[in-house]
């Protein structure tokens, strides 16, 4: 699991090599944090007592969701005549593509490549982490986030965008970092049940990462 802000960050770091179209590397950035809202159906599954197996880094980490995502989004383009919307879909098509790829050479697991068939693909079979290491992997999430919304900031001051958004913006780096303190420790005190607590506070994050990246796509395509 690469954490959601790693991606999101390299989202970020394709601006220096993709042309500018507009709303292209804003679906780069959507795309590469999109895959891990899987965990939803992971916490859906878990909240209905369901098995968790199959859901993650699956049918969202795939070259299907990958066409898909570029379908629906050039779908929506011819029905509202705005080639931005064929921007945004081949960004996101491309941001799923990277996102797969950073998942596979970090950290320490695989993906479904060719759900729903078989397709396991895993660099790093038979390699475990060190317990203290894998336990960091959880809480870094936060951090990983926070750095993702700091470089947002920055690029907004420096493009002088999005001035009336960085108020809040602070707000949510301030209760990321307070969350990512409190985590970490709980994380290695919590024999049972801290992936429930976390999961809440990861969904909120990822999905802020998500919303507060469209809210700000004036910064991200400045
Ligand atoms: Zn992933």
């Amino acid at each position: 699991m690469a954490q959601a802000g790693i991606h999101a960050l390299a989202g970020a770091a394709a601006r220096k090599v993709v042309p500018r179209r507009e709303w292209l590397l804003l679906g780069i950035i959507l795309g590469n944090v999109f895959p891990d809202l899987d965990n939803y159906a992971v916490a859906v599954a878990t909240l209905g007592g369901l098995n968790t197996h199959g859901l993650h880094r699956t049918f969202t980490h795939s070259l299907l969701a990958i066409l898909a995502a570029m379908a629906v989004f050039f779908v929506v383009a011819q029905v509202r005549r705005q080639p931005r919307w064929t921007n945004l879909g081949v960004g996101f098509g491309v941001g799923i593509g990277m996102h797969i790829i950073l998942d596979l050479l970090i950290w320490f697991n695989g993906v479904e490549l060719l759900w729903p068939w078989d397709g396991w693909v895993n660099l790093w079979e038979g390699v475990e982490p060190p317990a203290w290491f894998a336990t960091l992997l959880d809480p870094a999430e936060l951090l990983f986030i926070v750095l993702y919304l700091v470089w947002l900031a920055k690029a907004a001051r420096d493009h002088h965008t999005n001035a009336d958004f960085l108020a809040t913006l602070r707000l949510w780096i301030i209760a990321l970092v307070v969350l990512f303190i409190i985590f970490t420790p709980l994380a290695y005190l919590m024999s049972r049940g801290f992936l429930t607590v976390f999961g809440v506070a990861y969904l909120i994050s990822i999905t802020a990462a998500f919303i507060i990246t469209i809210r700000m796509r004036q910064t991200i395509e400045a």
